[in-house]
């Protein structure tokens, strides 16, 4: 037998609302501060991650499905929704369109990954960006955005972490520290930190193996290396936070896992979900535009895991109870019965009734089984005397009442009930 590929998952039928349900508040929240979908490729060059995520990063280094297609050209799964986002906006020239650029997406994602709870190979994201603008309150209505989002979600044990990692002049001086502080401690560290210590030793705060972790909580802070202006920036995004009542913790060692971020990093954890406790991060990242030669142009937006968010939303008990099924059956019982019942069911749909009617010929004890099974809200039974009388018995399966209903009626009755 063929399975699953290793860190994949099927959402069947029967979960599949539960998707829907996240998906669908992700949209409205989306629309309520006007961002737009954005739909990209699945796969990119494989340059494009390279030069957009960054080549000192886990995902470039480790994590990337990348293959060469048939002409020869080395592709990639995209890994992160960002990198796409930014090809698109200066293919199409968007800096020349209304800006703030705000658009969102909800994409499937790919990384080589050890597969656990809340970490796949395939995996979901919903994600925000909003390009054009460099000032604090685009921070600020990003991170309100993602906050309203798990709001809306009805998540309450979810928290704000919240760090600045300054810009390129300040961040040197950092880097700098850094590396004399973790110097003396290199022989004790992973080999990934040592190699993070050359490229990109902040990215070394970042690292989940245990004694590089404990290193890592008294290394300097980059908050006590900000220039003046990134100070201010940071103290004006806590600001609006707090006056938009978006609880908040700055963490100093939120670094955030890609090489693209400046000033603003976030991410909203939450200990529902074991180990994997990130949900939402993000941050800005003012570079990235440039570093994929467009002209420069400020970006913020953050991207939430979709799988985790499902997880976290079970542990506080706010998922949805069930998926509805139709809200009516149509049960007949003779082939006469059954063929009206057929066609009933087709004016039912065209005035907007979702239903369904025995496709088994089985008798009418297994279909009222079956009504109940998937969840049907009324079942309406159609028999040699039903149909003389031109109408049928209609049961509500959830008030275990029944009524006869006019078969020219029974549109108005089931919308006017369910
Ligand atoms: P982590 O530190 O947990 O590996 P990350 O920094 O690599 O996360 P991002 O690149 O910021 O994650 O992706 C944003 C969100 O996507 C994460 O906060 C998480 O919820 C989700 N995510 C990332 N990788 C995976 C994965 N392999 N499986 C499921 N969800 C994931
Ligand atoms: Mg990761």
């Amino acid at each position: 037998m063929i399975q699953i590929p290793k860190g994949c998952k099927d959402v069947l039928p029967s979960q599949a609302y539960l998707w829907q349900y996240v998906e669908a508040a992700a949209r409205e929240v989306a629309a309520a501060y006007a961002f737009k979908e954005i739909r990209t490729p699945v796969f990119e060059h494989t340059e494009l991650f390279a030069r957009g995520v960054g080549d000192t990063t886990d995902i470039v280094n480790k994590e990337m499905y990348t293959f060469l297609d048939k002409g020869g050209r080395s592709v990639t799964l995209r890994p992160e929704g960002t990198a796409g986002v930014a090809r698109a906006f200066i293919e199409h020239g968007l800096a020349g369109s209304a800006l703030p650029f705000k658009a969102y997406y909800l994409i499937s994602a790919f990384r080589y990954e050890r597969p656990q709870a809340g970490r796949l190979r395939e995996f979901h994201q919903f994600g925000c960006e909003l390009y054009g603008a460099a000032g604090a309150f685009a921070d600020a209505e990003v991170i309100t955005l993602a906050d309203a989002f798990l709001k809306r979600l009805g998540l309450k044990k979810v928290e704000l972490r919240l760090n600045s990692i300054g810009c390129k002049r300040c961040r040197a001086r950092y880097h700098e520290a850094l590396k004399a502080y973790f110097a003396p401690h290199l022989g004790e560290m992973c080999e990934d930190c040592r190699s993070r210590y050359e490229k990109n030793p902040m990215r070394m705060l970042d690292c989940k193996a245990e004694g590089c972790k404990r290193l890592a909580a008294g290394a300097p802070r980059m908050l006590d290396y900000l220039c003046d202006d990134c100070r201010a920036h940071f103290e004006q995004v806590k600001a609006l936070l707090s006056g938009a009542g978006v609880a908040y913790t700055v963490d100093p060692s939120i670094v955030r896992g890609l090489d693209y971020y400046s000033r603003t990093v976030f991410e909203f954890v939450s200990d529902a979900a074991g180990a994997q406790g990130t949900v939402l991060g993000g941050g800005r990242y003012d570079t990235l535009l440039e570093q994929m030669d467009s002209k420069p142009v400020p970006a913020v937006g953050f991207a939430a895991g979709m799988e985790r968010l499902l997880l976290v939303m079970e542990a506080e008990g706010v998922l949805p109870a069930s998926d509805m099924g139709a809200a009516c059956y149509l049960a007949g019982m003779d082939d006469a019965s059954r063929r009206r019942a057929f066609l009933l069911a087709q004016e039912l749909r065209g005035a907007g009734i979702p239903c369904e009617t025995d496709l088994m010929e089985r008798s009418v004890k297994a279909q009222f089984k079956y009504a109940d099974k998937t969840g049907a809200r009324f079942v309406a039974v159609l028999g040699e005397r039903e149909l003389a009388e031109g109408a049928a018995e209609v049961k509500d399966l959830r008030a275990s009442s029944s009524e006869r209903v006019k078969f020219g009626e029974l549109a108005d009755y089931i919308k006017r009930r369910f």
